[in-house]
């Protein structure tokens, strides 16, 4: 039985080998500073403060890939509906909290997925070192 919250995916591994490669740094399987230690990101970029996520096309029911097992289809469909659910509560958790979620299919190709949290973590990025993300952070 695969689960929601295995880490370590194909896709994910990709994506962080693309990100690296890049000269990126991250915290992998992480919590975002100041929420929810029971929510955690696959990717976390502290300096710029995004959090990304790698989703499972079948678990967080991918809108180019919808697919609903026919048997206890009533089951499923209150459990991929909770997924969709607390996903969409973590995404506003974060934000709340000054973090930008990017979210990446699984069937997303690698380089596009990574230019596309490469993009967002260089804009949020402190240009000014330190000081710069501590009066960020108080503000
Ligand atoms: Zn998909």
């Amino acid at each position: 039985m695969r689960r929601t919250g295995r880490r370590d995916t194909a896709p994910e591994l990709a994506l962080r080998r693309e990100l690296h490669r890049r000269g990126l740094r991250y915290l992998v399987d992480a919590t975002p500073p100041g929420t929810n230690r029971r929510r955690r990101a696959d990717l976390v970029f502290r300096g710029a403060r995004v959090a990304v996520f790698v989703d499972g096309c079948f678990w967080h029911s991918c809108p180019v890939h919808v697919h609903r097992p026919r048997a206890n289809a009533a089951w499923w469909q209150v459990k991929l509906g909770s997924i969709t659910a607390r996903d969409r509560d973590t995404d506003a958790r974060l934000t709340q909290a000054g973090w930008h979620v990017v979210r990446v299919w699984e069937h997303e190709d690698v380089v596009a997925a990574a230019d596309r949290v490469h993009g967002v973590v260089h804009a949020r990025r402190p240009a000014a070192g330190r000081n710069a993300v501590r009066s960020r952070a108080a503000g």
